[in-house]
């Protein structure tokens, strides 16, 4: 195991005190020094959002892309290296709202990119409007008179997209997210990790004390992962109890694995000129 010394940033993070992404990033430190993972083999990105801050406040490469778009270049870079640890880290609004169809079309092609998705079914960054994920009734700045909306079922969605592993844990058990995140890593091929990640300032309802009586850790004898109804009928239970844990998880060939281009050899390690890009650019004179 690393040292967890070895991932601390020079930037502290900026969020509220008691912000749930606090044990997100925690979780994902320790994740990555279990797995012996190197700050510089290690690279994530994020979109736009309290949560999408992230990448500043550990030590590794970062990119805090736009708004959604943190899949597109999380895809290129780990095509460019394959042998990158490549994880996305986001919230609801950026990942399910603006972000969703990047987030499926990742999901079908099954790239070896690890996904956590920091939800506290609210937009925090933007003082607190109903997100993607905000219950139905949910009184919020944009939502006066409640939400008239259903929440998305973001494990729903993974298990039917083609992600081959889905999980959900909660940022107030820091143990048992810790062991999802470092699954997850380890997973070949895409992998969803959505957290229960709570919004201290702007949602007075899904609080630590919340969860902390709704979820239940369901994974034992009776429960098999590679089931992809079991998975979709776990994902539904909402009421009374929510489930946290991982519902499914499967094997398939990765993306980058059946790509022509990689099977040539890692491009990042590919000589430079090499093919000459003038005998390209004459095929279009
Ligand atoms: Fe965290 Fe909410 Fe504060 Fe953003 S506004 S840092 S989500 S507690």
């Amino acid at each position: 195991m690393l040292e967890l010394s070895k991932y601390k940033s020079e930037t502290r993070p900026d969020w509220c005190p008691g912000c749930g992404d606090f044990g997100v990033l925690n979780a994902l430190t320790q994740a990555v020094a279990n797995l012996n993972i190197d700050p510089k083999d290690l690279l994530v990105v994020s979109g736009i959002g309290c949560s999408s801050n992230l990448p500043g406040f550990i030590h590794a490469y970062g990119f805090h892309s736009l708004h959604g778009r943190a899949m597109p270049i999380a895809s290129g870079a780990k095509l460019a290296n394959p042998e990158l640890n490549v994880v996305v880290t986001g919230g609801d609004g950026d990942g399910y709202g603006i972000g969703l169809g990047h987030f499926v079309h990742a999901m079908r092609r099954n790239l070896d990119i690890t996904y956590i998705v920091m939800n506290n079914q609210i937009y925090g960054l933007t003082t607190g409007q109903a997100s993607p994920t905000s219950a139905h009734s949910f009184v919020t700045k944009s939502t006066p008179a409640g939400n008239i909306e259903e929440p998305i079922n973001p494990i729903a969605i993974a298990v039917v997209a083609g992600a081959t592993y889905v999980a959900r844990g909660f940022s107030g058990d820091p143990k048992h997210l810790t062991e999802l995140i470092q699954n997850g890593i380890k997973h070949k091929g895409f992998a969803l990790i959505d957290v229960f990640s709570p919004c201290v300032t702007w949602n007075k309802v899904n609080t630590y004390e919340y969860f902390r009586q709704k979820c239940y850790k369901f994974n034992g004898p009776d429960y098999n992962t590679s089931d992809t109804m079991q998975a979709l009928l776990k994902s539904r239970e909402s009421d009374p109890k929510i489930p946290i844990g991982l519902f499914y998880e499967t094997q398939r060939p990765t993306y980058e694995e059946q790509d022509v281009t990689i099977k040539m050899g890692t491009p990042v390690k590919a000589p430079l000129g090499q093919p000459d890009p003038n005998s390209l650019f004459k095929e279009f004179y």
